[in-house]
């Protein structure tokens, strides 16, 4: 089969995280979820209280480590079950719970550094708010990249400031672009994380936050459907019937407008969105990982579409 679509081996209709990882490393490499151990500045009252209205009680990090172990142990817990499936891989240790650049300089040199020196750790991921990078960070930051992949994963959600507002996210569109710019300036690898389907957003709005995007010099972004959990403040708005959530066939057509007008080598990390099962209230359809990227899949086809069709170069 000849493969029609750059960033493909297998005529996949958009640039994947698997592909690019594949071919920067050459084999397997696995992120590995890490909780270390920090807050946030939107929860302590710093910025805000309470976080953001879909916060969930793990800090956006449902699948990360337990932070009463250390972090080599909780990197050596999730490397063991990966092992099963694959015994020669690599790692990225992915710093993921609340806001992993909130804490003295000292601090994050001595919970990165831990996970940078164990065997096989090819890279790291951090994700943060981007109004919470200080200079003395960002320098830190720009020196890890000299020496190892290093992405920093910055929470946007939307670009528009009256849902920012509605999900409590204390810190705007231009905070974000702040932020992106002091790591870019720096040669630092940005993957910008957006949210489709929160309270009051329409598709066109969703469309535009990816446009927005698209005329940034990202290195890749993650697009994540709104999951509401139990016990977050969004549970009780959608149980007050405040909002309506996606359905499967809108999600599908808003992702294939979004990847359309993205640039065709952005790396795509997620299309989709990954909760704790057990704290999931909906959408319950998207528990079908599989079949919301197979009904993605499906669409670009039938539109002869792809990644990067309706982009417009900045
Ligand atoms: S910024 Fe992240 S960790 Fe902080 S409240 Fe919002 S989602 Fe939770």
């Amino acid at each position: 089969m000849t493969n029609s679509f750059p960033y493909s081996d297998d005529n996949k209709r958009y640039h994947t995280w698997n592909y690019h990882l594949r071919h920067k490393f050459g084999e397997k490499v696995f992120k590995v979820s890490l909780n270390g151990g920090f807050t946030c500045p939107n929860i302590d009252g710093t910025k805000g209280v309470g976080g953001c209205t879909y916060c969930s009680h793990y800090g956006s990090g449902d699948f990360a480590g337990n932070p009463l172990e250390s972090l080599p142990e909780q990197f050596e817990q999730v490397k063991q079950k990966m092992h099963q499936k694959w015994p020669e891989a690599s790692y990225i240790g992915y710093f993921q719970a609340y806001t992993n650049t909130y804490a003295p300089l000292e601090e994050l040199k001595q919970k990165y550094e831990s996970i940078l020196q164990l065997p096989k750790v090819v890279g790291l991921s951090i994700s943060t708010r981007p109004d919470v990078l200080p200079n003395d960070v960002v320098d830190y930051l720009a020196e890890i990249n000299q020496r190892t992949y290093l992405i920093v994963e910055l929470g946007l959600q939307t670009i528009h400031d009256e849902t920012g507002k509605r999900i409590n996210r204390h810190h705007t569109y231009q905070d974000f672009l702040e932020g992106y710019e002091k790591l870019h300036q720096k040669g630092i690898p940005v993957c910008a994380h957006i949210i489709d389907g929160l309270p009051g957003e329409s598709h066109q709005d969703m469309l535009e936050t990816a446009q927005a995007l698209s005329q940034l010099d990202l290195h890749c972004i993650k697009i994540h459907l709104l999951h509401v959990l139990k016990h977050t403040v969004m549970a009780e708005q959608y149980q007050n019937g405040e909002f309506p959530l996606l359905r499967l066939e809108e999600y599908v057509q808003i992702i294939c407008d979004q990847l359309e007008v993205l640039p065709p080598e952005l790396i795509i990390q997620r299309l989709t969105g990954d909760g704790a099962k057990e704290d999931l209230i909906g959408p319950l359809w998207s528990l079908k990982k599989f079949v919301v990227l197979n009904e993605i899949d499906k669409e670009l086809v039938r539109r002869d579409s792809w990644q990067g069709k309706y982009y417009q170069k900045p």
